[in-house]
């Protein structure tokens, strides 16, 4: 039967991107009942907003979608629509895999790593009081009260890290180790400074690994992490982080496999799961069929796997892996000098992947 998935095209290069990641993923001969939907800057002039109901309804409904990047302008009352569909679908775990694969131009070639990102908590749950403001005065006098007085100029950002979400967070990790072979879970971290947020986040990790007796387990602080990463990537396996290191790390990792063209990622959620890139819309070669899909086609297998259609998964990545490979036909960013007049456009790399996979 043919599986139900919501396609959202996004704006920028997304629609490209999209159509060459929607002919890929049919041509592994997995049958698909797309349901085309619509986000971003485009329907935000049509219709005054980014995130129509009909294409959060159609996510709830079938459970699996897959999106092209979408654009938050600066300074207006637009809203981003990655945050709009992380708190409506509750998408907990943003899962992105790090690979260095064959042929890409990297320090770090034997990375193989996959980081799990806590999404809803941290500082990123938008609790911030302005400097100025009659709500930070109110909040530093609480603070003042407590004994922990800040200056007078200051702007505050609340961190809440709580023991259910990092319990989720890191039964996660261990749950993706346990379904791709993997052996290995860090948690990372900063507990020796901030030992009530990162230290709960540390304290729910020691606790649920002892659940999960067959895989190694350790911690490791957070700039400690980052720079055995880049000194020894081939330690590291499956990587469990608070929202905001998970974030930074994301960067890291897709930097250390050759950029953000290559580096796919996964939201998984209790409501239902989003497969997109890291990268954003790349608005500025928006229409010239140029930037590089690998990151989203790579998303797909991510979505492939989950649908548990892991044949067709493994014979997708084994064909844009060998497409990289032998080089010839990639986009530029893949190419040792980015003005290689050889380089291939965006449906151009598509046509490979399919050629190569029907080999
Ligand atoms: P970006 O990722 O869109 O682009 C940064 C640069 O990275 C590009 O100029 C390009 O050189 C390179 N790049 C990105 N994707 C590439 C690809 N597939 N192939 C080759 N090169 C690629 O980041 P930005 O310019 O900071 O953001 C543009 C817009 O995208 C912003 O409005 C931002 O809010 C949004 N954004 C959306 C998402 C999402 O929808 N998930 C994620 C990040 C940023």
């Amino acid at each position: 039967m043919a599986h139900q998935v919501t396609l959202i095209p996004g704006d920028g290069t997304g629609p490209e991107l999209i159509e060459a990641t929607r002919r890929v993923l049919e041509a592994t001969g997995v049958e698909f009942d797309w349901d085309e939907q619509p986000a971003g800057e485009d329907v935000y002039e049509d219709e005054d907003t980014p995130f129509p109901d009909r294409t959060l309804e159609s996510l709830k409904q079938n459970k699996v979608g897959i999106k092209g990047p979408t654009t938050t302008p600066v300074g207006s009352g637009f809203r981003s629509v990655n945050v709009l569909l992380r708190k409506e679908l509750d998408l907990y775990a943003c899962i992105r895999p790090c690979k260095a694969y064959e042929g890409v131009r990297t320090r770090f070639p034997e990375t193989d790593i996959v980081i799990v990102r806590e999404n809803t908590e941290d500082l990123y749950a938008g609790i911030e009081f302005e400097e100025g403001t009659e709500e930070n005065t109110k909040i530093r006098g609480c603070l003042d009260q407590l004994g922990s007085s800040v200056r007078d100029d200051s702007g505050i950002s609340i961190k809440p890290i709580s023991r259910f979400g990092s319990e989720r967070i890191v039964e996660e990790a261990f749950s993706y180790a346990k379904a791709y072979g993997r052996k290995k879970v860090t948690a990372g971290h900063k507990a020796n400074i901030m030992k009530f947020s990162d230290g709960l986040f540390l304290e729910v990790s020691r606790e649920v690994a002892e659940r999960h007796p067959d895989f190694e387990f350790e911690d490791r602080i957070i700039d400690n992490l980052c720079n055995q990463l880049v000194s020894r990537p081939s330690e590291y396996d499956v990587i469990v982080l608070p929202n905001l290191y998970g974030d930074i790390v994301s960067d890291l990792g897709a930097g250390m496999i050759g950029g953000l063209g290559m580096a796919p990622g996964g939201n998984i959620g209790t409501e239902a799961a989003v497969f997109e890139a890291t990268h954003g819309s790349a608005p500025k070669y928006k229409g010239q069929n140029k930037v590089n899909p690998t990151a989203l086609m790579l998303s797909g297998v991510l979505m492939l796997r989950h649908l548990e259609e892991r044949d067709a998964a493994d014979r997708m990545e084994g064909a844009i892996a060998e497409v990289i490979r032998k080089g010839d036909k990639v986009t530029y960013d893949l190419k040792p000098d980015r003005d290689d007049p050889t380089a291939v456009g965006t449906s151009q790399f598509a046509d490979a992947v399919i050629e190569e996979m029907n080999k």
